[in-house]
């Protein structure tokens, strides 16, 4: 269900909602923060947003609602939910995951900004619970997209994330690989998503250096890319 073009990765098939990433040739500097350039980039991928809604992403599990149409810098959070169409959801990442999920039937979306921090925090899990608290989502009407991250084949860690992560640590040959995808799945599937009703793409961004951004890899000079759940 994810297809990748030239400049961009999306999720297909969505029922009147947009979820797609930007590609490296489309990222911006790591100081990039405000909405007008994530805007004028959606609209070099066709899209015509009334609004976007960016964060002030600090690798934290809060989440805010977007209950107005209008350009707006949250602060201090890394995920939004909202109901609002036309309204573009933003995250910016080069490795971590972009986590978005959907409600056709009530027409909300909610976008995740999922490091190891982030999801340390169950910010994936806690997406849900916001869209249910706040909105009566279901979590058996939900979709659910994971974007481009790190795989666990380039993501090396320490036993400090064993504790933390259990079974999405693997262990080869005496070396650890943290599975973020893997630990995003799990918390969605833990809120009631089916595991059918949970798309991976399968892009890692370390591997994938012609197309994507990783701050492991690059480090400073690593760009980010941009991430963007909409509601048509
Ligand atoms: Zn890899």
């Amino acid at each position: 269900m994810w297809e990748r073009n030239a400049g961009f990765f999306r999720l297909a098939g969505l029922p009147d909602a947009v979820f797609l990433t930007l590609g490296r040739a489309a990222a911006i500097g790591a100081q990039e923060t405000g909405p007008e350039v994530a805007k004028e980039r959606i609209r070099s991928a066709g899209l015509d947003p009334v609004a976007v809604a960016v964060m002030e992403q600090v690798h934290g599990g809060a989440i805010q609602i977007c209950d107005k149409p209008d350009d707006t810098v949250f602060e201090k959070c890394d995920a939004l939910v909202t109901g609002q169409r036309g309204v573009a959801l933003v995250v910016r990442s080069a490795d971590c995951l972009p986590v978005s999920v959907f409600d056709p039937v009530l027409g909300v979306i909610g976008l995740a900004h999922a490091g190891w921090r982030g999801l340390r925090e169950r910010i994936a899990a806690g997406l849900v619970e916001t869209m249910h608290r706040e909105y009566g989502v279901r979590p058996s009407d939900l979709l659910a997209g994971i974007g481009p991250g790190i795989g666990s084949c380039c993501y090396e860690v320490g036993p400090e994330m064993e504790p933390v992560f259990g079974s999405s640590v693997r262990i080869v040959e005496g070396r650890r690989f943290l599975d973020l995808k893997a630990s995003a799945v799990g918390q969605l599937a833990g809120t009631g998503i089916s595991a059918e009703r949970i798309f991976v793409s399968p892009w890692c961004t370390f591997c994938d250096r012609e197309g994507c951004c990783s701050y492991r890899r690059d480090g400073e000079s690593a760009g980010r890319m941009l991430t963007y759940a909409m509601l048509l």
